[in-house]
């Protein structure tokens, strides 16, 4: 179920401000919730998640699993499942008002001019259908192209994906591709109408380093030459440094922190950002242990009435028991009452931060 809720404007804040950005608004989410069941056993798992990004702008969204990233690009695509209630005060795409749009009007947007590489890539393939199938079918469902034309574009795809031997491989099915070949399937058919918002859902999660590095290469390059915009769903912040200039962290269902590359990684706002970044090998070189936050995200069952970290955080007080407020930083927004570091009290951080080896 599907609906929309009618808010007048709160004291809530965008989490990203596109006021200071230069290209038109491409996508402008506004306080939108995901709630999976009913009554006593509704689960939110989106709280209140607002994002914008503006065209050809890379964003990346971050946070550890279940912090509801999937679900609320799934949200934006009307792809969840109807035990899941979706409620948003605005989701403009390009000037339009994806909220109140027919079926129709939505379908010749969602896998045309928005779409996304999933999060299990490999499993979206269908085991049953060769290359060429798949990449036909998305050309003659979105595009209408019909007889050579199809053919044409098909290996036209391949090669811009830098399919090896790209020939010799429209006749293959899924299970005759390696991890990385599949990707570039799936990168093809994601790309294969010109999107203007690619979504790419942990893209390289399941495949070996090397070709990771490859498939995000191949990512930003087409990202650049057709000018799309794309939002680069991780939990890895080592991928985000490289790959985007704003960042969205995300914590238990909601937007905790955004900010832009550099600011995140120098100045951390929010103690979960904090937490992450302490959790990165390759800036805690010359310590014994990697850090992390004692706990785990939140279930339905144990959410906390006020911050949503609170149980796990170590600069925790008893302000912290109602829902923090949206403060601005210098390049986004955090919601934490500690955003500024020199306000923490870092004898209590020492002490409460678990290690891990
Ligand atoms: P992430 O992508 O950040 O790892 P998800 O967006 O997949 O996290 O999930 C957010 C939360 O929503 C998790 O607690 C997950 O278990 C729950 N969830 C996801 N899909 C469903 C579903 N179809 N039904 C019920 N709960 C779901
Ligand atoms: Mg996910």
């Amino acid at each position: 179920m599907t609906e929309q809720l009618i808010k007048t404007p709160t004291t809530h804040t965008s989490m990203n401000d596109a006021s200071k950005k230069e290209s038109p608004l491409l996508l402008d989410i506004e306080n939108l919730s995901v709630t999976f069941g009913q009554g006593v056993r509704a689960f939110r798992a989106v709280d209140d998640v607002s994002l914008k990004i503006t065209q050809g702008e890379v964003i990346a969204v971050v946070g550890e699993s279940g912090s509801g990233k999937s679900v609320t690009m799934m949200a934006l695509m009307g792809l969840l499942p109807p035990s899941a209630t979706v409620r948003s005060k605005r989701v403009m795409f390009d000037d339009k008002d994806m909220l109140s749009m027919s079926a129709k009007e939505k379908r010749g947007i969602i896998g045309k001019d928005i779409s996304m590489i999933f999060q299990n890539a490999m499993s979206c393939l269908n085991p049953s259908f060769t290359v060429e199938m798949q990449l036909g079918e998305v050309l003659r469902k979105h595009l209408g192209l019909r007889g050579s034309a199809v053919q044409t574009r098909i290996l036209e795809l391949l090669e811009l994906v830098e399919m090896p031997d790209a020939k010799n491989r429209l006749k293959v099915y899924p299970h005759q591709l390696s991890g990385g070949m599949s990707q570039r399937v799936m990168i093809a058919m994601a790309i294969a109408c010109e999107p203007k918002l690619l979504i790419a859902d942990e893209p390289t999660t399941a495949l070996d380093v090397t070709v990771q590095a490859q498939i995000m290469d191949l990512l930003n390059r087409l990202q650049r030459e057709k000018q799309m915009a794309m939002i680069l769903i991780t939990h890895d912040l080592g991928l985000v440094a490289q790959n985007s200039r704003d960042v969205a962290v995300m914590y238990a269902g909601q937007v905790v922190e955004t900010s832009t590359v550099p600011e995140i990684f120098q100045k951390p706002a929010h103690p979960y950002t904090e937490a992450l970044l302490q959790a990165i090998p390759e800036l805690a070189i010359g310590q014994d242990r990697l850090n992390s936050l004692p706990g785990v995200v939140p279930s339905q069952y144990d959410r906390p009435s006020g911050c949503l970290l609170s149980p796990r955080c170590p600069y925790k007080e008893p302000a912290c028991e109602v829902p923090p407020p949206i403060l601005d930083t210098p390049n986004g927004k955090v919601r934490c009452i500690h955003s500024d570091p020199s306000s923490r009290n870092s004898t209590s951080h020492t002490a409460t931060l678990e290690s891990q080896v």
